[in-house]
């Protein structure tokens, strides 16, 4: 695989630093930022970006810095991938928009016939395309409660589906998604999630303790005749990266099965080969009705989708589902891109891989340092969860404190989690290992200098 490719010809793969981070240009930038974009509106790095691609991001004073971020999850074939940018280029000269509703194109069918046969299980599907995973999050409610008739939904602690009001309400942490913006959406119902790390009996109960729990939570306290839908992350992402205990996935799925109960996984952060796997759900067997997706579907055009069994989907009325933006064409095109990338490029084994470099360097760092309380994730999918050394109290300076330290040696990485003491790592899967292995030296020389 060239090096470059990834990012257009002459983007080279290597970390540079000209200035000080952020430099004057982008400080410039920022302040202008700052008088017309509201404070809501946050910013995790104030580099300005002029190119990206690979496994660098370039900005306006001219640096190159280490992806370990790609996006939120999202540039997972690179940020100028080139079956993306070709299909898109081509498609922005024909058309760029009919409205699917009005008068359909083929691009879309396209994406959806490609999504039927991709997801877990291979029962007869429907899929259909919208904007953003916050709105296939919701529209996996509205089919689930129109093909039951119910109206409850049950979420678990750490979980994150969006920003509108029903996903907002769906979503766990208050600050900074829910503060203020109530009143939230009604019935809605929050029960137990299988985090081994902080599972009080420890981790070898938790999938069955959890369970247990969420299962006793729903029958007493909502009737799980009542339940229209259950919505889960198969590895939580916001929430912390928190892989479930093996077995409560297939125990909560066996619980929906035997009482009529929508299983929809959101795997809007894990999806299009990020875990090592096309899908999350993939790793127990799990099948899920219905699966939204997102983030990595386009190589950052704005996509999302609802895919799930036909008698569910097919539920809704004519009519009752759509918008006048989901499936444009040229994020259709992008996607038809990201999936040949995919596969012509491996990257479903190019997850993985990125997994078995970074998980024992990470592992090897916990070893090293009491901060480092768990380290856990699959593929190219990882994180640590920073602690009081000797405790399990949580430590968000610490995350903080280091994030800063990656920041200033040019390295890009996310935080995370509901009490915000984890760092998340997502580098895009077309990645130079030579990137990879420097971002992580970079990252255990910031923990260690703590
Ligand atoms: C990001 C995310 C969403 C929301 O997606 P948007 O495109 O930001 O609306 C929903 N669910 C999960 C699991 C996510 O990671």
């Amino acid at each position: 695989m060239s090096t470059t490719a990834e990012g257009g010809p002459g983007l080279a793969q290597e970390r540079r630093l000209i200035t000080e981070i952020p430099g004057p240009r982008s400080r410039e930038l920022f302040a202008r930022k700052q008088a017309a974009v509201p404070p809501g509106i946050g910013t995790t790095l104030p580099v300005f970006v002029t190119q990206a691609g690979g496994g660098v991001v370039v900005d306006a004073d001219g640096n190159s810095l280490i992806d370990f971020g790609s996006g939120i999850a999202v540039t997972s074939v690179g940020n100028a991938a080139p079956r993306v940018v070709d299909r898109v280029r081509r498609q922005v000269g024909e058309f760029t928009h009919t409205c699917f509703m009005v008068t359909p194109y083929e691009s879309y069918v396209d994406v959806c016939e490609k999504l039927n046969a991709l997801t877990p299980g291979d029962h007869e599907k429907r899929t259909f395309l919208v904007n953003s995973g916050a709105e296939a999050v919701e529209n996996a409610v509205k089919v689930a409660r129109s093909a039951t008739g119910r109206q409850a939904v049950v979420v678990f602690d750490h979980g994150y589906h969006g920003r509108t009001l029903l996903t907002m309400t769906l979503t766990a942490k208050n600050m900074p998604y829910k503060q203020g913006f109530g009143p939230f959406a009604p019935e809605v119902y929050r029960v137990p999630l299988a985090y081994p790390f902080r599972w009080p009996t420890g981790p070898e109960n938790c999938a069955e303790e959890a369970a247990a729990q969420a299962i006793d939570m729903i029958s007493k306290q909502v009737g799980a005749e009542n339940v229209a839908a259950v919505v889960i992350e198969p590895i939580a992402g916001e929430g912390g990266f928190i892989v479930p205990a093996r077995g409560f996935l297939p125990r909560i799925l066996e619980f929906c099965k035997a009482n009529g109960i929508v299983f929809i996984a959101d795997e809007v952060q894990t999806g299009f080969a990020r875990t090592g796997a096309l899908f999350a759900c993939e790793d127990e067997g799990i099948v899920p009705d219905i699966i939204t997706t997102a983030k990595g579907i386009a190589g950052g055009l704005p996509l999302a989708a609802v895919t799930g069994r036909a008698e569910l989907l097919d539920a809704v009325h004519v009519g009752g589902l759509g918008g006048t933006y989901g499936g444009n064409p040229l994020a259709c095109e992008a996607a038809l891109g990201v999936l040949e990338t995919i596969e012509a490029d491996g990257l479903v084994a190019k997850a993985a891989r990125i997994g078995e470099i970074m998980l024992p360097r990470l592992r090897g760092l916990q070893e090293r340092f009491a901060i480092i309380g768990d380290v856990r994730g699959r593929g190219a999918m990882t994180a640590i969860e920073l602690v009081v050394p000797g405790t399990k109290d949580p430590h968000p300076t610490a995350a903080g404190e280091i994030a800063k330290r990656c920041h200033a040696e040019g390295l890009v990485v996310l935080t995370a989690g509901t009490y915000g003491n984890v760092l998340r790592f997502l580098p895009p899967l077309v990645m130079p290992e030579h990137l990879l292995e420097e971002g992580l030296t970079i990252l255990e020389k910031a923990v260690s200098e703590l």
